[in-house]
């Protein structure tokens, strides 16, 4: 039975299976590049801050020991080192918020330091960080000295931009190969995954539409649970096949021990018709032996059939002209389809001449007439057409009719079923089975396709020459 694919595929749990390998490694991938940049950006912080930290202090030091001269004079011995660019800005403001001390080196020229915030009650410095420019930022530290008056040691550091915006950039670009591949990934593992399952549908689906109860899961050794239900799913499958073949056999016994004791019954009956004088009697002896003749049709095709599956239904092979049969055949019927206003067209094309047994072969072609006139109705048309083709004899019976609903289908083959809107029509439920049990005989397949209200076409194809011979 055909579902939308893409209404399938939105419930599919290899999807869910996929979009939840992907999710994880996705979100590990973010969890981990998102700890990196905490930890970089600090690592980075606390570097910076170290350095301004033990000038800091080595400053609060000085000052302690020898007042502002002494400060004054650390500030201008560092400033006239060689190395400009690493001197710091010191900045002592008293109580009141006047400047004591400066010393500004050049890059801080341009920097408007007289908004410094100054307040720091705690004995930690308290830490201030400008961007100056795309490259660089200013980093103050703010400490309270022993006499009331605040200390401000700053440092241009290298922005922490500089180094944190690439590594954003390559996480942005590194994401991109890594979901495609969280997705191409899980999507791989879900396909795995999901194999046995799929397995076990696919031979479901088998059984239901071909009505092959051989049909087995492949076990596979390396998935343990999968494994299980494979094997319990085969065994169901055996249980299942043994109970239908018991079945089977139970009916083809009761078919064959029916049919001495049936015979004989209708020989007496038919006996009795013609020496009783009792009218009434005459006609209760009438529908007894029309009624054996019926049933002795069923237990007949019973039996053929299960001789044809077993292989041993018995052919009289001869070469036969199939368009012969079938005109054979629609004379058969030419007074049901002239009392359903039925038309009946043949067209014959080619050499339709194969080895069959002629017998067998109008008894499937009668019963597919047969329904094809049954489920038509009145005024409809039926065309038999017979052509060849690569040694293979095709035959076509198509009708105008009823159809057969989709769900119907597979099941048409099987011994004794009929459809539902069938009842109402004469029959056994055998007609079909028998078909295919004489087209298999013959080593040919025979199908149907069909919509319900649209009627149905029946094709036999059959080899010319049996192989083997
Ligand atoms: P029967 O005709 O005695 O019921 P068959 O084995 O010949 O049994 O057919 C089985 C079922 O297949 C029928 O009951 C009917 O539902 C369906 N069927 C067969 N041939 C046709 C057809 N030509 N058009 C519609 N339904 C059909």
């Amino acid at each position: 039975m055909s579902s939308n694919p893409f209404k399938t595929w939105g419930r599919s749990f290899a999807l869910k299976l996929t979009l939840g390998y992907a999710s994880i490694f996705t979100l590990s991938a973010v969890v981990l590049f998102g700890l990196l940049y905490v930890l970089l950006a600090s690592a980075l912080e606390r570097k910076d801050r170290e350095v301004i930290e033990a000038r800091l202090k080595e400053c609060a030091a000085v000052y302690a020991n020898g007042g502002l001269p002494a400060l004054r004079n650390l500030v201008e011995r560092n400033s006239t080192d060689a190395d400009k660019s690493k001197s710091f800005f010191v900045r002592v403001t008293g109580n009141l918020g006047s400047v004591l001390f400066v010393n500004v080196p050049n890059e801080w020229l341009k920097v408007d330091t007289s908004t410094l915030q100054l307040q720091n009650d705690s004995n930690r410095p308290n830490w201030l960080r400008i961007p100056k420019d795309d490259e660089r930022d200013l980093t103050v530290a703010t400490a309270r000295l022993s006499d009331g008056s605040i200390l401000q040691v700053g440092r241009s550091t290298n922005s922490r931009e500089t180094v944190l915006q690439p590594f954003r950039l390559n996480f942005l670009l590194v994401m991109t190969p890594t979901l495609l591949l969280a997705v191409l990934g899980g999507a791989y593992f879900a396909h795995r995954a999901t194999k046995p399952v799929r397995e076990v549908v696919a031979t479901a689906r088998t059984i239901s539409d071909t009505g092959d109860f051989s049909a087995r899961v492949t076990a596979r050794a390396s998935q343990a649970e999968l494994e299980e239900l494979a094997t319990e799913f085969n065994r169901l499958l055996d249980k299942n096949q043994s109970l239908i073949q018991g079945m089977r056999h139970a009916l083809d016994n009761v078919a064959h021990d029916l049919r001495t004791p049936l015979t004989r019954l209708r020989g007496t009956a038919e006996s009795a018709v013609q020496t009783t004088p009792d009218p009434v009697a005459r006609e209760a002896l009438a529908d007894c032996v029309e009624e054996s003749d019926r049933v002795l049709t069923m237990l007949k095709a019973l039996m053929d059939i299960s001789e044809a599956e077993a292989g041993m239904m018995k052919l009289n092979r001869e070469l036969t002209s199939i368009p012969a049969l079938l005109n054979e055949v629609t004379e058969l019927y030419e007074l049901i389809s002239e009392e359903k206003h039925i038309t009946i067209t043949t067209s014959f094309t080619g050499e339709c001449k194969a080895s069959v047994d002629p017998t067998r072969l109008r008894q499937a072609f009668a019963n597919l007439l047969d329904n094809a006139l049954k489920y038509t109705p009145n005024g409809g048309r039926v065309l038999l057409s017979c052509s060849s083709e690569s040694n293979t004899v095709i035959v076509c019976v198509r009708d105008t009719g009823m159809g057969i609903p989709a769900a119907d289908q597979p099941r048409i083959w099987e011994r004794l079923y009929r459809g539902d809107k069938s009842r109402t029509q004469r029959g056994l439920g055998l007609g079909l089975s028998l078909v295919k049990a004489i087209v298999e005989a013959h080593q040919g397949s025979v199908t149907v396709t069909s919509k319900a209200g649209q009627g149905a076409e029946f094709t036999i194809t059959i080899p010319q020459i049996p192989m083997g011979t």
